[in-house]
């Protein structure tokens, strides 16, 4: 075919040489996600040290829930141990019971579904949406159409006869879900949709945050994320009693007494400490330095990778603004084979690339979970790379 001999064909070294020429000279090994202390880091850990208040006493986890409020534009943030404890609270308050289903992404972090499992339920795995790669709503529309139906007042999966109890739509490398169709689906069923907004802090939909637009949301601060506590996580909600009872919930149960230790539920330690919120405080002041920078280094990726055959800078859906988390480029399905090499050639030229992460159906404690079918994660799970992202790769002046 002519048409087929003009086309200039994938080659693994001029994708690298892009990869190369997207990055800022001088820059020879790139970690995928390098944390950046460039604020009051700091001052504020010697504070706490100094204070002696490290650990679940001490003004900074306030402080540092107020900052995170705001930055999700809810009304409350809960300060949690990491993004998997605030992921389990937040099922826990949505009212996921043993032998529930929830739908949930097959691609994503192991931690999401790991979550549904504490609770005693079972992660019913959803397709993507191959522009966000989030949940696709309009195909889950058709799926449930089919696969559900009323019994009473719950949503029933036909198949299994088991309660669908709720929805963890999962902000995929920061590109926000299509939140408005996949509410109006989830309120039509009744399912309370819960964020998974671990990777995206600082993203928008529609000109408000990830993590504003449910009832629940979780985030992450592990070390690899766009905001650090070291390890640590947040609910955030609008709603005041939610609020109090994830507190409630993360520490134990313990009613508020001067000496007398009483609880009146099984809680979880789950609490953050003061050491970590103290890190987190002036990790917060950055977010919008942060942002910047990292869209600064997304622009250059999309720009060099352009050119390159065979190869799709994974950008913003039109409706967001995305914090560019994880960079990422697609194959075209053609080169999907040399994925193996382009990561090893990579990885030896020290640009530290990873694959999608293996999708949940594929690994042994949830193979046998229930699904839809699943050929747009399939193909994104075969064909995706993630680049080299951290905000201290771009030089300040040019964010
Ligand atoms: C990071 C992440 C989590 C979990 O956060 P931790 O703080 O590491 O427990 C959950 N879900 C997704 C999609 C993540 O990327």
């Amino acid at each position: 075919m002519a048409q087929a001999k003009l086309k200039p064909a994938f080659d693994v070294e001029r994708t690298i040489a892009a990869l190369r020429r997207a990055l800022p000279q001088g820059i020879q090994r790139a970690p995928l996600h390098q944390p950046r202390f460039a604020g009051k880091e700091w001052d504020y850990v010697k504070e706490c040290l100094d204070s002696t208040f490290v650990s679940s006493v001490g003004g900074f986890v306030t402080r540092f829930e107020r900052q995170m409020a705001e930055a999700a534009g809810t009304a409350h943030a809960v300060a949690i141990v990491n993004g998997t404890a605030a992921l389990h609270v937040s099922l826990l308050l949505a009212g996921v019971k043993p032998g529930d289903e929830v739908l949930a992404p097959a691609l994503t972090f192991v931690a999401t579904a790991n979550a549904i499992r504490y609770c005693g339920a079972l992660p019913h795995f959803v397709d993507s949406d191959p522009v966000t790669l989030g949940v696709d709503p309009e195909r889950l529309r058709a799926y449930l159409g089919v696969n559900a139906e009323r019994r009473g007042g719950d949503v029933v999966n036909r198949r299994t006869g088991r309660r669908l109890r709720a929805i963890v739509p999962m902000h995929t490398f920061g590109h926000p879900v299509d939140m408005e169709p996949l509410l109006a689906l989830a309120e039509e069923w009744g399912l309370p949709a819960i964020e998974d907004a671990t990777e995206s802090l600082g993203s928008r939909y529609k000109g408000r945050p990830t993590g504003c637009w449910s009832r629940l949301a979780a985030f992450s601060f592990n070390g690899n994320k766009i905001v650090t506590t070291g390890g640590g996580g947040a609910i955030t909600t609008d709603d005041e009693m939610l609020a109090q009872a994830a507190k409630h919930l993360t520490t134990t149960a313990k009613l508020a007494h001067p000496w007398a230790f009483v609880h009146d539920q099984v809680g979880f330690n789950y609490r953050m400490p003061n050491l970590n919120a103290a890190l987190g405080c002036a990790q917060l002041e950055q977010l919008p330095a942060f942002l910047a920078a990292k869209r600064a280094l997304a622009e250059r990726y999309r720009r060099a990778l352009a050119e390159v055959p065979g190869v799709a800078f994974v950008g913003e859906p039109p409706y967001a603004r995305s914090n560019y988390w994880l960079n990422a480029l697609l194959l075209d399905e053609e080169h999907s084979g040399e994925r193996e090499r382009l990561l090893q050639r990579c990885n030896e030229e020290g640009l530290a690339c990873r694959p999608a992460w293996t999708l949940m159906h594929h690994l042994p404690m949830y193979r046998d979970c229930p699904r839809m079918e699943l050929l747009v994660a399939e193909s994104i799970g075969r064909r995706l790379i993630n680049l080299p992202s951290g905000a201290g790769l771009v030089p300040e002046r040019e964010a």
